[in-house]
């Protein structure tokens, strides 16, 4: 339903990814989470407004911190809305974080090959397959953009995925038939669904066509096409508010 994610510089990314999912909140949702890495990925999430998650993290002794993280809210299209149903949803060893727009139409097969393997799976979505496919594909030996790409390659429907990994400082993502933008930022870049969700930081945008992959860190946005090769695009300048 709403995507949220940022990378760069900054010791404020949980507020950024809370205050971008408030800003998508009219889109109505069910859940709401968010996942924040660093060297390991910090992931909490749950069924309800915006609000029982924040106090949620509120219980916490400490709040999740990182240079980057994704934030979800959802309108459930598959298993009730549950805290476990909640994106951000991961692997196995929690490496692996992904948040997800759309329908996996796909995903019962890619499920059962998935089990077939010995995976278990923690939740009634469609999405779970994405992180369990990115894992797989890194135990492989590809790197990030690689796996990633493959894993995206084996998903139909409509969709946009935004991911990360721990130990890696980026932020992914992709979209097919459904919204996903880039906003620039200085020494932090942004992706969401919606504009106004980093609408505070930025008004430079770009715009990943269907198929397109996105990586944004530090150092900007990369922008590739579907085998990994470098796409042109200019950012434009959102005159409007919200
Ligand atoms: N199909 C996914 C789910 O049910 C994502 C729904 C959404 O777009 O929020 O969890």
């Amino acid at each position: 339903c709403g995507i949220i994610g940022c990378a760069g510089h900054g010791d404020d990314t949980l507020d950024v990814l809370l205050d971008g999912l408030e800003t998508l909140e009219y889109r109505g949702y069910d859940s709401a989470g968010v996942a924040l890495g660093g060297e390991r990925l910090d992931v909490i999430k749950r069924a309800g407004r915006l609000s029982e998650l924040r106090e949620a993290i509120a219980d916490r002794p400490e709040p999740p911190t990182g240079t980057h993280g994704i934030g979800h809210t959802r309108w459930s299209t598959h298993g009730p809305p549950t805290d476990e149903n909640a994106h951000p949803h991961t692997d196995e060893s929690g490496r692996v974080a992904v948040v997800h727009n759309g329908i996996v139409e796909n995903y019962q097969s890619l499920r059962d090959e998935l089990a077939a393997d010995g995976v278990e799976f923690t939740s009634d979505t469609d999405t779970e397959v994405v992180p369990h496919l990115f894992a797989a594909y890194l135990d492989e030996g590809l790197d990030t953009m690689p796996a990633f790409r493959r894993t995206v390659d084996r998903l139909e429907g409509s969709y946009a995925v935004v991911a990360t990994v721990a130990g890696d400082d980026r932020v992914l993502g992709t979209r097919e038939d459904s919204p996903l933008v880039v906003g620039v930022g200085d020494g932090r870049a942004y992706l969401a669904s919606d504009v106004p969700a980093f609408l505070a930081h930025t008004r430079e945008v770009v715009y990943p066509a269907d198929g397109e992959f996105v990586a944004v860190d530090a150092d900007g946005w990369r922008l590739t096409d579907a085998d990994g090769e470098p796409v042109d695009a200019e950012p434009t300048t959102v005159e409007w508010s919200a």
